[in-house]
């Protein structure tokens, strides 16, 4: 891990947790996997092995899961004190606190995302866990009104085993999404990792002992899909699998849990936002954040705008304002802070420059970008933000997930025209809506495919506020009041006269 002058001096808490190979969190202590297979971590700005990371084998899920299931019947699950549980999240969110900046830098050397931006994530989580925390002591079911010979309540219980697989766009935050309601309504977990990402999920379960959480109430296993995740979701004993990711990869998970123990399954996919911007909108704030909406971390995001629908009044102008931006944004390693980091690896860069070929050869114009972009060093996998103008809605690069800085532009006249064209995905996870109507707003955010609408503005994510996507974009909604029903059971009460 050889430095650039201009990064960032790494804080010695972190230099020491990459200078090191790492094991897996089972029942509370570190432990090397059965078949002592490892992975090599890569730092995708400069193609550099930071460490390795252990490949948790089918036997190695199996000791998760037996710690996790006697962790629950015995000192988690429905016997923990709920007050207990809420102390101890807000402990976490304190040890969490104290070591940010470790978080940050640990998140930036290996996804590759800008400092601030991974300051943004860490923060998110941390928020995640007070909010959590909050709820753990406020889980209650109704009591209901059937008649007078009877009692009828409900009461919400923990799952039990929860498996939960993430992502490596937001390793640590989404991480976090599911961990903190998960634990807060008394489930044990086994959370995995994405293969590229695991080092902040393996620095949270070193804050998760520190801060004394029962052994085996969380349990972090890294390794790839196969066989880690796949052992995950083909479990018997796991109650339930939140899983966020590829659309291709939550239809496996459903399969394996409908082939196994018919466990409880969630789902956060994939996306292909509309960004639909009208003429009357306040130009000034659309120009402010449309670069963001389109090329945040650098197009690697789920609800990123990548189908831009502009109407024509300002279709011109709002192009070329984007093309400006785009051409003076900063591009480099996450740790010197530029505006945009490296995509995550090679195999996702070359995805991505794959699709960029395909928007050329089916008519689409390319309007900037398209090219790797190259540093001084030759290496890492840098990619210029990138704009297509297209007619044909059927092209791939306007109907597939990118999952890069890609951004698929076209005009439009009407509003029932941009609905109709909007809603023709099969993805429908999140949508933005630019314009100064009132009324309009009100029916497009009514009539339009998404799980997440937002309204002059885009991307805005509290802890109380339930995501998530709709037709393909997944199953269920994470975050806020939602959670916990995704992670608890409702049982009904009867009781006689
Ligand atoms: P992915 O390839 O679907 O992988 C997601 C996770 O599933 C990883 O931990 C992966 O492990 C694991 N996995 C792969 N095959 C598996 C299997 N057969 N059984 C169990 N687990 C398996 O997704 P990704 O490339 O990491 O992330 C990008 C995708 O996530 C995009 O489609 C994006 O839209 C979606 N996403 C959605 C949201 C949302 O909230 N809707 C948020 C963020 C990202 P390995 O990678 O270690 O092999
Ligand atoms: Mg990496």
């Amino acid at each position: 891990m050889i430095q650039n002058p201009k990064e960032a001096v790494l804080h010695s808490k972190t230099v020491d947790f990459v200078s090191k190979d790492h094991q897996l969190f089972i029942d509370g202590m570190w432990s090397e996997s059965n078949t002592n297979q490892k992975l090599q971590v890569e730092n995708p700005a400069n193609e550099e092995v930071i460490c390795a990371i252990s490949v948790a084998s089918p036997g190695d899920v199996e000791r998760a899961v037996q710690s996790a299931r006697r962790c629950f019947k015995s000192t988690w699950g429905s016997k923990f004190n709920p007050a207990e549980r809420s102390k101890l999240l807000l402990k976490l969110a304190d040890l969490m606190e104290r070591d940010k900046q470790v978080l940050m830098e640990i998140e930036s050397l290996d996804n590759g995302k800008p400092l601030s931006k991974a300051q943004y994530d860490v923060e998110s989580a941390i928020n995640h866990f007070l909010y959590y925390a909050g709820w753990a002591t406020k889980i209650t079911g109704d009591t209901l009104p059937v008649g007078n010979q009877h009692i009828a309540l409900t009461v919400r219980e923990p799952l039990g085993v929860v498996g939960l697989i993430v992502p490596w766009n937001f390793p640590l935050m989404i991480a976090v999404w599911k961990l903190a309601p998960a634990l807060a309504c008394g489930n044990c977990c086994i959370l995995k990792p994405a293969e590229q990402t695991s080092l902040s999920a393996l620095y949270l379960a070193d804050l998760i002992h520190e801060a004394g959480f029962p052994p085996g109430s969380v349990n972090v296993l890294t390794g790839p899909g196969l066989p880690t995740g796949q052992a995950i979701s083909d479990h018997q004993d796991i109650d339930k699998i939140s899983f966020t990711g590829s659309t291709a990869v939550g239809k496996k998970i459903m399969q394996s849990a409908a082939q196994s123990n018919l466990k409880n399954v969630s789902l956060e996919l994939g996306g292909k936002s509309p960004n639909i911007i009208f003429d009357d909108a306040d130009l000034a704030k659309v120009k402010s954040s449309l670069i963001w909406t389109s090329f945040y971390n650098s197009g690697q995001e789920c609800t990123l705008g990548s189908r831009l629908y502009i109407q024509r009044g300002v279709y011109e102008e709002l192009i070329s304002h984007l093309q400006k931006e785009a051409e003076s944004l900063s591009i480099g390693s996450g740790l010197s802070d530029p505006d945009l980091g490296p995509l995550i690896s090679r195999a996702q860069m070359e995805t991505v420059l794959g699709y960029i070929e395909d928007g050329k050869q089916s008519g689409a114009r390319l309007v900037f970008g398209g090219r790797k972009r190259q540093m001084e060093s030759g290496r890492g996998y840098f990619l210029e933000p990138t704009l297509f103008e297209y007619e044909d809605d059927s092209i791939k690069i306007v109907q597939e997930e990118i999952f890069g800085p890609v951004v698929a532009a076209t005009v439009f006249d009407t509003l029932d025209e941009v609905v109709e064209k909007a809603n023709n995905s099969k993805y429908a996870l999140a949508a933005g809506i630019w314009t100064s109507d009132i009324s309009k707003a009100i029916r497009i955010s009514k009539q339009i495919d998404a799980g997440n609408v937002w309204v002059n503005g885009y991307d805005l994510f509290d802890p109380c506020v339930p995501f998530g996507g709709f037709k393909q974009s997944g199953m269920g909604k994470e975050i806020g009041k939602s959670a916990i029903e995704l992670y608890t059971l409702e049982k009904s009460i009867w009781f006689s006269a």
